[in-house]
């Protein structure tokens, strides 16, 4: 790609009230822009990381067997009266009415709709466990969006979903999707600490967030520095009916001392028990030929929370650092100068890329040479290539990294060589 061609393009000065590096960044790189309060577009550059991070998601839920569907965004609002979700989400819910007075809530997550789906299924004990996953808009009309995508009134979630028919199976697939989170977080290159959270007005037996450490973040959680256990410090403070602090003693173990870290909610995982099955009336047949209700959990992680973890854990002064497998292009190549030579040879490596199919974003724009390097730091792909007088005078093009200080003058046909061993 040409970024001379690319739509949204990088910005040299942003809003003063715009506070959090993930939303600087993204903002000023040109992958994101606001459209209203907590609404934002996805903008080429930003689409391209977008896609990696649902592609990663989509399978991992795969792997375990969850298969992927689509579902309104408009859910009749029968299906939140059912388990009082409406009173549970109260002012955070959007309600619009069609021509015909029916009401429907803006989706802020699908638990009542998804346990409606599987009831008129009519499932027999043969069809478990029912396991599926949607990528779709949600919706909630927070009272203060703040942070860039970090707390928004409309967003990209993954939603899955599982049905079982005990409560040990169920326990046994929360404990797989579990697992598939630390999987997840793993690829994305953030590092989770799993707590004991408050489900909030989802509802259900129990749960878990996955935090990740972040000054930027606004949820503290709590972990025993002796025990290990951990928790939000909302779910603590409910359970032990108290106030805590850093340093105060393990109301667990005893003997530990908590620490509170700040961070961000990148994930969520339920078990939601019977919660949504007993008032949903919704059923399976047993082998016995009874009809008994359903156990079932949700899991959730939001597309542009994770990007904007990521900025918030890969970034320094001068940009973003995207991980590898993230990054909108593998190869950032740049041509500094007028010189005819110069974009001569750019154009033949940009044409070598694109022919062994290596994605790559190259700055064409008749700019000045610093402008470009500083875009270059700024977008942050990890792998990149400079073409220069000077470069092409010490032997070719000087292939350099974003993640540290090395750089190197190589001859062009040995960039191949380079880039498959930085992507091994
Ligand atoms: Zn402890």
């Amino acid at each position: 790609m040409r970024y001379s061609e690319i739509f949204g393009k990088t910005l040299k000065n942003i809003p003063a009230d715009i506070q959090l590096p993930s939303h600087q960044l993204l903002v000023k790189g040109g992958f994101i822009r606001q459209v209203s309060s907590g609404r934002f577009a996805i903008l080429p550059l930003g689409y391209l990381v977008s896609e990696k991070v649902v592609n990663i998601i989509d399978a991992k839920m795969r792997e375990l067997g969850s298969l992927r569907i689509e579902t309104p965004t408009l859910h009749p609002i029968e299906i939140w009266k059912k388990t009082n979700r409406d009173q549970a989400f109260g002012d955070l819910m959007h309600v619009v009415e069609d021509h015909r007075e029916a009401k429907f809530a803006l989706g802020a997550t699908a638990e009542g709709l998804m346990t409606e789906l599987v009831k008129a299924e009519n499932p027999t004990y043969r069809d478990f466990p029912i396991l599926i996953h949607q990528f779709s808009q949600k919706f909630r009309d927070e009272m203060r969006p703040r942070g860039g995508l970090l707390r928004v009134r409309e967003f990209m979630m993954k939603d899955a979903y599982s049905f079982h028919t005990t409560e040990d199976d169920l326990k046994e697939w929360y404990q797989k999707y579990f697992d598939a989170y630390l999987e997840i977080a793993k690829s994305l290159d953030l590092t989770v600490v799993p707590v004991v959270a408050d489900s909030g007005a989802i509802g259900g037996d129990y749960n878990h967030e996955f935090m990740v450490e972040s000054a930027s973040g606004e949820d503290l959680f709590v972990k025993c520095e002796s025990c290990h256990s951990a928790w939000s410090l909302e779910k603590l403070e409910k359970d032990e009916n108290k106030k805590f602090e850093d340093g105060d003693a393990c109301p667990k173990c005893e003997s530990g001392a908590l620490k509170f870290t700040r961070s961000i909610e990148w994930g969520h995982t339920f078990n939601q028990g019977q919660f949504y099955s007993i008032p949903h009336k919704a059923n399976f047949v047993d082998q016995d030929g009874a009809q008994k209700p359903l156990w079932q959990g949700a899991y959730g992680i939001g597309i542009g929370r994770t990007m904007a973890t990521v900025v918030e854990t890969h970034h320094d002064d001068k940009g973003i650092m995207w991980p590898k497998n993230l990054a909108p292009y593998k190869v950032h190549l740049t041509s500094l100068g007028p010189s005819e030579e110069v974009s001569e040879l750019a154009d033949k490596v940009y044409s070598d890329f694109n022919e062994n199919g290596t994605t790559v974003l190259f700055d064409d724009r008749n700019v000045h040479p610093g402008e470009k390097l500083q875009d270059m730091d700024l977008i942050g792909i990890p792998f990149r290539v400079v073409i220069s007088t000077r470069s092409i005078g010490g032997g070719g093009v000087e292939v350099s990294y974003r993640d540290n200080e090395k750089s190197d003058v190589v001859p062009a046909s040995q960039i191949a060589d380079l880039l498959n061993s930085f992507y091994t």
